[in-house]
Order: C-alpha cells, then structure tokens, then sequence
C-alpha cells in the first residue's frame, strides 16, 4: 500500500522554493487532467511548454515501455541506439550537423556557453570571453545561465557571478551593437522571450543580431528551449524568422514530458568540443532518447505544424471575444501556441490572480512575470478542449470582474 499524501506535505516536506498550487494532480489524458478530488482540468499549462503531446499519448508511452523493457542506461562509456537515432532526426531537420545532449535546458545553455568561451580561448588566448545577453531574458538557474538571463532578481543573491556578461535592451539593436566588439565571444538570445512576457524578436533585430555577430566572429546562441520542436508551427522558430544561429538549444518539449535537452551546432564548431572538455552522466540517456525520437517523429510533419497556426487563430479568436466582454487585455501577443495576454493597465501585477481563478474554474494556464497570462498548451489539442477551456477561463474572467465590481 502506498502512504496516502496531500498539498500539506509539500509544505513540510519539500525545500520552498515552489509554491505549488492547492490541488495534486494524479492523472491525465490528452489535455485534460485530474486531482486527487476527480476535479477535471483542461490543460492550457503544457507542464510549461513541454507537453507538447498532451498527456499520456499512446505512442510516447509505447517508445517508453518498449525501451524500458530493452535497455534503461549505460552511461557515456557506451553510446546506444536510440540516441544515434535521435540525432540523426535532429540533424536531418535543422542547421546542425552535430548534437550534444543533456538533461535540461539550462544544461543545453551551459553547454553552449561554455562552447562559446572555449572558441574565444582558441581564438584569442582568453580575451576573447564576452557574452551579451538581454534583459528580461531567461536561460535556466545554473549560476553561469542564471548570470546570462537578464532578471538580476535571480541572480543576485547568488554573487560573485560569473563575469564578462552583458546586458542589452530586447528588440533594441542598438543596444546590443553598442556591447557587441572583437571581445564578444557569443549572443545568446531567445527569439521569443518566453518567462520574460511571451514576447517575440522582431525578424530585423535577429538579422541585425546575426550581422553583428558576423563582423565580429562572434557565436550567435538561439535559446529555443521553449520556442523549439512545433511550439510557433515551424520546427524551431529561426526556420519561422529566416535568420540561423551558429549554437541551437532545444528542451522542454524535446521530450513531451522525459527529460532531455539538447545544444545543436555546426561541424566546425563541434571539433572545439573535444573528448573530455565537457559532459554529463545521463546525456543521451536511452530512455529519454527513445522518447524524444518519437515526439520528434509525429511532431516535424507539415500536418501537426500547420495545425499550430490554426489553434493559434483558436485560442487568439477566443480570447479577444473574452476581452471585448470584460476588457482585460491590452494586447494578445505571441506565435504558434505560446500565447500571452497581456493585463491592461487596471489589471496590471495581478496575472497570479488569473491563474488561481482559472484553476478555480478548471483550467490551467501559466503567467509570465506579474502582467501576462500565458497559454502554452499541447500542439495536438482538440477543438473541444479549446472551447471548453477558454470557456472556464472566460467564467474565470467574469468572476474577477465581478469580484472587482463589488
Ligand atoms: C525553461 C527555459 C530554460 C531552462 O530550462 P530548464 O529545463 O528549466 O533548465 C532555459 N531557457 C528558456 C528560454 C526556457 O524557457
């Protein structure tokens, strides 16, 4: 018998660096799921952008139980067959002609930041070591990726911080010309700054980005750990704006739910990364491996792609209609289904109190910051778990309001 456990646990248990919402939940199918109490959830959260299957999909839990029953792990003194075959599908579908993989999206973003201060060294002897970032920028909590994202907020407890890494304003180039020079070993940018609001690069600033970086041999790094694999209807969002990075970093959805991340690059940028320079136990591990083969499978086809954009008008349809009612929103923001409503100015800092009306009402969905709604659900929802969701988050909406009103 398994002891029975509740949210109080968390709260007794579990270090508090998460506040967890009241209800547990304990299964799921597709996009919906269920608490301990049965309550129903349509699930417009996606585990943060990485359900991109929705739950349970038969044929991830048949990659998984297959492979589980085959072989669990080795560790990098071995390599196996589903990796090989992953990277292959990655190298088949992007820039890359080489792939490093990892645990987590942080770990991918290490990995390319620490490729990057290793071409500097080759280069320069050592001075060639600036990273230029951008504020409002996330790119995981490791101390050297929690340094590059530009929310001192967390960051700055943690100090001495990694040096040389700079700041420039998103969407403003000449802020990041005026940091980028000989000494720049790399840009890491997002091309949509997911936790920092759900906000998409303009085309002109990532091939404004892409230029400088050339005239200064400097690696340009797309964060795509939440962008990649379907989320904006293309692959990965440089497909969508047209401009190639020299180092790609790929998670969350990687694996619909298994970890895995993945760094992403070119040949001759790979040969810097010789045996030995890096590495990580469980990278490439073969259950995670066989999992993200088959999430890369049924999600790089032009059917599950081209769906994207129709969910997108969906949900875009849906949450204006609920605007026009309750006039929340000033803007709907975002591409594919990473979506963000953004709180106008009598609702401003209040985006929490979204998300637990939401929960209240049965559907779940994330926020970015104190002023976005976000919406980041299963590329393969159906039309009716759309309607029903937006429905419960509309009653959500009203209730607030009326809330408000009295
Ligand atoms: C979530 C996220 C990360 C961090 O990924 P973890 O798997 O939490 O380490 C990095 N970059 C971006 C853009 C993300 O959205």
């Amino acid at each position: 018998m398994l002891q029975a456990v509740s949210r109080h646990d968390f709260d007794r248990l579990m270090m508090p660096t998460y506040a967890p919402a009241s209800f547990v939940p304990v299964r799921a199918a597709g996009s919906r799921l269920w608490d301990q109490q049965e309550k129903e959830y349509i699930d417009f959260a996606g585990g943060i952008a990485v359900n991109a299957l929705g739950h349970a999909h038969p044929q991830l839990q048949q990659a998984l139980v297959q492979q589980a029953s085959q072989l669990w792990h080795t560790g990098n003194g071995y390599t196996n067959e589903p990796v090989l075959r992953l990277a292959q599908q990655l190298v088949d579908a992007t820039f890359a002609d080489r792939v490093f993989f990892c645990n987590s999206g942080a770990e991918a973003n290490e990995a390319a930041l620490k490729l990057a201060r290793k071409y500097g060294h080759d280069r320069s002897g050592g001075a060639k070591s600036g990273i230029v970032a951008f504020t409002n920028a996330f790119h995981g909590r490791t101390l050297f990726t929690v340094s590059a994202g530009g929310q001192p907020a967390y960051s700055k407890d943690f100090a001495p911080l990694p040096p040389d890494i700079s700041h420039g304003t998103f969407n403003d180039l000449a802020s990041a010309a005026a940091l980028i020079n000989e000494n720049t070993c790399a840009v890491i940018v997002e091309p949509i700054q997911g936790e920092g609001g759900v906000l998409p690069a303009s085309a002109a600033f990532l091939q404004g980005l892409r230029d400088l970086c050339d005239q200064h041999q400097a690696l340009l790094i797309f964060d795509e750990v939440q962008s990649g694999v379907g989320r904006t209807g293309s692959l990965y969002a440089y497909m969508h704006y047209g401009v190639t990075p020299d180092v790609l970093t790929t998670a969350k959805a990687l694996g619909g739910g298994f970890p895995i991340g993945a760094m992403l690059t070119r040949e001759s940028l790979a040969a810097i990364m010789g045996v030995g320079t890096h590495g990580t136990t469980y990278g490439g591990n073969p259950l995670a491996a066989a999992v993200a083969g088959k999430v890369m499978e049924l999600i790089n086809t032009p059917e599950m792609l081209q769906g994207v954009e129709m969910r997108h008008r969906w949900f875009v349809d849906g949450l204006e209609a609920i605007n026009q009612r309750c006039n929340l929103f000033s803007e709907i923001r975002g591409l594919g289904l990473l979506l963000g409503a953004v709180l106008n100015e009598k609702w401003a800092g209040k985006a929490k109190m979204f998300n637990l009306a939401a929960a209240d009402a049965g559907v779940m969905v994330l926020i970015a910051g104190a002023n976005v709604v976000r919406f980041a659900p299963a590329l393969n929802i159906s039309e009716e778990e759309v309607r029903q969701g937006l429905e419960r988050f509309a009653r959500a909406c009203e209730t607030l309001v009326e809330d408000d009103a009295r």
